[in-house]
């Protein structure tokens, strides 16, 4: 998913830092050469995002020679210059980007490749480098990703609060659901993201009554109705960083089961969020909210993974998930977002993302999380 936000250049001493912990890698990994386009592994070690555009753009890192960006000719003026991170390599119209880039990595046994690049351009790189193997760029840059620097936290913990304040007027009852359809709240909710200073929305799922047991429902024409839970799940991008929050409101009084399903969902959360320690394995904080939510009857009715990690991208690793053995680090930020969907019926989940530090686990949406109930 691209979500740009307004990426204002760093320092260019981090872009050096990150780059040579990137080579650090590389050495580790006997990986000669480094090929980025789009996606964010770019801008996390650049400053510069490529648009998603059909002329490619490609930063080249060999492993121990000078990184260039090679770049179609009319996007080189969006380039903000960083001195000694790399050097630009514009191509007209007519040129062969492919060829160039090739030329420029050598002949490299091994290259890594970031995952977002469009196939086109790999399936004509592959034939001008025939003696390569090639890797996914996530292994030499996605550890690196995954622990946010002081500043990279203070960043997601703005956007966090930002929607935090958007999920307290849902439950004061200052965003109007009652006979709006589900896509006028969504965009309601999509222009308070703006309002609250993200520059780009990256979603706002709302879905009323059954349509809740989807759980990424497409926002429609459906009616809300009083007497039915509504679920909002929204976010963007703020400064480069991503917010994702989740919060079920209900129209009235809520039936004596779906009270019940909530409590469970909502321990099941808390203990989730509580496990989520630096050492403890991803898997564990799964477990956490799944052996809850399964102890009460209801494990068949929780469908995904507990939560993703996320930082530029909304979604990216580490992923809590049953089989990921990997412990958390301090720096790890990721949603704890467990759910219980009852198809043709209704659906709830509670979202929050939480970082994990060496003072225990740092929850940055704290809105209420309880069901709140509305007057209808
Ligand atoms: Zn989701
Ligand atoms: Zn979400
Ligand atoms: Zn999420």
């Amino acid at each position: 998913m691209q979500t740009p936000g307004a990426l204002s250049p760093l320092p260019t001493l981090v872009y050096l830092d990150r780059l040579a912990r990137a080579r650090a890698e590389m050495t580790r990994l006997g990986i000669d050469v480094l090929l980025l386009s789009l996606g964010l592994d770019l801008p996390y070690l650049t400053g510069y995002h490529a648009m998603p555009l059909e002329r490619l753009t490609m930063l080249v890192v060999p492993r121990d020679r000078e990184a260039t960006l090679v770049i179609p000719r009319l996007e080189a003026p969006r380039v903000s210059e960083q001195p000694g991170v790399f050097s630009l390599r514009p191509w007209g119209e007519t040129e062969n980007p492919v060829e160039i880039v090739s030329a420029l990595a050598g002949r490299p046994r091994i290259a890594a490749i970031g995952d977002q690049t469009w196939a086109r351009f790999l399936v004509d790189l592959l034939p001008l480098m025939p003696s390569t193997t090639f890797r996914r760029a996530v292994d030499v840059v996605g550890a690196m990703r995954m622990v946010k620097d002081a500043a990279e936290v203070e960043a997601l913990r703005a956007a966090g609060s930002a929607v935090d304040r958007i999920a307290a007027d849902l439950q004061a009852g200052r965003i109007p659901l009652v006979g709006r359809t589900e896509a006028q709240v969504s965009a309601d909710l999509g222009a308070r993201i703006i309002a609250e200073g993200h520059q780009v929305v990256n979603f706002a799922i709302v879905a009323a009554g059954e349509n809740a047991a989807s759980p990424h429902h497409t926002p429609g024409a459906r009616v809300i109705r009083g007497g039915e839970v509504v679920l909002c799940d929204f976010g963007g991008t703020m400064n480069g960083y991503c917010s994702d929050i989740t919060r079920c409101v209900s129209l009235g009084t809520p039936p004596a089961e779906v009270l019940a399903a909530y409590d469970v969902l909502q321990a099941a959360q808390e203990a989730s969020v509580r496990a989520a320690a630096v050492g403890t394995a991803c898997e564990d904080v799964d477990r956490a909210a799944r052996r809850i939510i399964a102890e009460a009857g209801f494990g068949e009715y929780f469908v995904h993974r507990t939560g993703h990690g996320i930082g530029m991208d909304a979604h990216e690793d580490p992923y809590i998930v049953e089989g990921n053995r990997s412990p958390l680090v301090a720096g790890h930020a990721f949603s704890i977002e467990p759910g219980i969907y009852v198809p043709g019926r209704w659906g709830m989940r509670l979202e929050d993302i939480v970082v994990a530090s060496h003072s225990g686990p740092d929850p940055l949406n704290r809105v209420d999380h309880s069901l709140v109930v509305l007057d209808v």
